[in-house]
């Protein structure tokens, strides 16, 4: 059977109300591309054999249950580099490239005071596939970073995403950033300048909204927070910010919940954070929140 008349017959396979022909068409291209290692240009004539058709009918049946394509092919792209990811992490959202943009864009803007000043140093909570803190440090060679999350396996595959990507300034510890007690074991945390993270912020009652793909496959330690206290690593990125940062003119930037927007905003002002915007996505969600210690300074 020619490439062509595979994804004919099985774009069509794919369909559904979340799913239409463009997407669908695109997705099994990609498989074919992925699994078999064939440039597209020869898609219109190369013959499938029979085994090459087993391997990626076994795909087609893993989207058909909703998996979704980057757990298949166990790759993806995220601010222009690639990563391996599997279902201990989440998969890397374009709106979390939005923010590792605007933090680039904010240290091209002090590039010249902080250019000869080595040890500046970026804590990132909940790393899970590792992307921000890769992405960051790929552009921020003169920067240190400190990447932790409470899963190991989320862990192992950050490091490998770290070494496919020639990153060797990220440090990865495996921690319960919501234990404060903690923090004293780890003498990399009295150094941070800078706090990020895209911490779990889904509601359970905010499942209803979300596709079975996400649901059924993207882990949930990485995605929800308990309803009665959805704002709990918030607190703790606040605590430690207000209580724990190196130096008096840290920078906090984190990804939140749109619904939470202002929540998280007055929660940041309760623990004394005065200098903190909420800025949106591209989709004009409020959709991430960014603090700055500058102004404490000046009252002190
Ligand atoms: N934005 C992600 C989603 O919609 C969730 C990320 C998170 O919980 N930090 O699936």
């Amino acid at each position: 059977m020619l490439i062509s008349e595979y994804i004919k017959i099985n774009t069509s396979l794919l369909l559904s109300d979340k799913i239409d022909e463009r997407e669908s068409q695109a997705i099994v291209r990609f498989l074919i591309e992925d699994s078999l290692q064939i440039n597209r240009i020869d898609f219109s004539t190369y013959q499938l054999n029979k085994n090459e058709i087993d391997m990626l009918n076994k795909g087609i049946k893993r989207l058909k249950n909703n998996e979704p394509l980057q757990y298949i092919t166990q790759k993806t792209y995220f601010y222009g580099l690639e990563f391996e990811v599997n279902s201990a992490v989440l998969i890397p959202r374009p709106e979390t490239e939005e923010l590792v943009h605007q933090v680039l864009k904010d240290f091209d803007i002090k590039k010249k005071q902080f250019i000869h000043k080595e040890n500046q140093i970026f804590l990132e909570v909940g790393t899970g596939s590792g992307c921000i803190s890769i992405a960051l440090a790929k552009h921020l060679p003169y920067c240190h970073f400190v990447a932790i999350d409470i899963s190991a396996k989320a862990l192992e595959v950050a490091k490998k995403n770290a070494k496919k990507n020639d990153i060797s300034n990220i440090e990865f510890i495996e921690m319960d950033f919501l234990n404060e007690k903690l923090y004293s074991n780890y003498s990399q945390l009295k150094n941070i300048n800078y706090l990020i993270s895209n911490p779990p912020y889904i509601r359970e009652t905010e499942k209803v909204d979300m596709n079975k793909n996400v649901l059924d496959y993207e882990p949930h330690l990485a995605l929800f927070v308990a309803e009665n206290n959805p704002l709990i690593f918030y607190k703790a990125l606040a605590n430690f910010f207000i209580t724990k940062m190196k130096t008096k003119n840290g920078l906090l930037y984190a990804e939140i919940n749109q619904y939470l927007a202002n929540e998280t905003k007055a929660l940041f002002e309760s623990f004394g954070i005065t200098n903190c915007i909420v800025f949106d996505d591209l989709q004009d969600n409020p959709r991430f929140i960014k603090a700055t210690q500058r102004q404490m300074e000046k009252r002190e």
